[in-house]
């Protein structure tokens, strides 16, 4: 059965460019965007070099203009000492990303000061994202609450955070949150079969209970997000595995196991992959964008046929029963049974302030 959904929307995807063109860019993860129904990506900023100020951002932003195929955000990275930087670029970029927590890349933030200028200089009309697991979460969540902004906190995987998100929710916090599929799905003990390295990911693949308090909370995830992080199979088989999984072309196939199952509604599905994700970040929806998706049909998942670049895939194998047909952006059909039809340099910067912006 064919069945036609909005274009998806994933607020937090790593394209790699600049600097990790081996295993993405802004060409082939768009691509494998298209392939898996997402016709808007939001993009990190913790490339090489990290993307903190004018000329960093200047390079991605030319990089995705020339070779996205789908539309886009990109986000500035917080640095320990750009913040007054960062608030001047506000405008061309979709967010500020903090990370208070162990992550690929240089990125890290853990100067309480630093967090402070970044949460009283960042304006409070565009939107801050951050990650922060563990303790970090009552943190970011307390500076937020103390600068009284906005913040959104990325891929929730843990019980403790998840109830900490659902507390300040019910007191008032301006809080949001988003979970991706690997956390919301498997277990640290599903991915046993494969090499140590290919199970790296952070935050890292919980117990049970984690994801039981996932579901248990739906009320309290705004929104899914793939988290799209790829790296060669010969770095993750490699001496020391980076952290992360490619998750583009196969979010909307898991998460409709959870369609069938009863635990997500068809509206739930689409609020959180569509209209809440976009709502977050102050973006619209592209007229004439859908997409058709064939369900009840099983397929397997192989490394083989995706679009990314980075050649592996932790779902090798599985059998998946919703598979995207056709990707139609801004009236234009963008992917079509396997093949990517849409041009590089096809996508758009949807950031509202991006075209307003001084020239770079
Ligand atoms: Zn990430």
């Amino acid at each position: 059965m064919l069945i036609r959904l909005p274009g998806l929307f994933d607020p937090h995807v790593h394209l790699r460019e600049p600097g990790g063109e081996h295993k993405e860019d802004f060409d082939s993860g768009t691509a494998a965007a298209l392939a898996g129904g997402f016709t808007g990506v939001l993009a990190m900023p913790n490339t090489q070099p990290p993307l903190t100020d004018g000329p960093s951002l200047a390079r991605a932003l030319d990089a995705a203009q020339a070779r996205a195929r789908c539309d886009y955000g990109v986000f500035l990275g917080a640095g320990m000492e750009n913040a007054s930087t960062a608030a001047t670029l506000a405008d061309r970029v979709c967010g500020l990303k903090l990370y208070l927590d162990q992550t690929f890349g240089l990125l890290r933030l853990d100067d309480l000061g630093a967090l402070q200028a970044h949460a009283s200089s960042w304006p409070r009309h565009r939107p801050l994202a951050a990650h922060a697991e563990g303790r970090s979460l009552a943190a970011v969540l307390f500076l937020a609450a103390v600068h009284d902004r906005p913040i959104h906190i990325c891929h929730v995987s843990r019980r403790e955070e998840v109830l900490l998100i659902r507390a300040a929710k019910e007191r008032g916090f301006k809080v949001t949150c988003e979970a991706a599929p690997h956390h919301l799905l498997f277990t640290a003990q599903d991915f046993s079969h494969l090499p140590a390295g290919r199970r790296e990911v952070r935050p890292r693949l919980n117990e049970a209970s984690d994801r039981q308090a996932l579901w248990d909370n739906l009320a309290v995830i705004d929104c899914f997000a793939t988290d799209h992080a790829p790296h060669t199979t010969a770095e993750k088989d490699g001496d020391s595995p980076p952290p992360g999984f490619p998750g583009l072309e196969t979010a909307l196939g898991l998460l409709w196991q959870a369609v069938e199952d009863g635990r997500l509604t068809l509206d739930g599905l689409v609020q959180r992959m569509d209209t809440q994700a976009r709502r977050i970040f102050g973006i619209t929806a592209s007229p004439e964008t859908s997409i058709e998706v064939e369900v009840g049909t099983t397929w397997e998942v192989h490394a083989r046929e995706l679009q990314t670049k980075c050649g592996w895939t932790p779902y090798e194998g599985m059998r998946l029963t919703a598979r995207v047909r056709r990707t139609t952006l801004r009236g234009r059909l963008a992917f079509e049974d396997g093949r990517v039809l849409a041009p590089p340099g096809a996508g758009r910067d949807l950031v509202p302030g991006a075209t307003a912006a001084a020239p770079r």
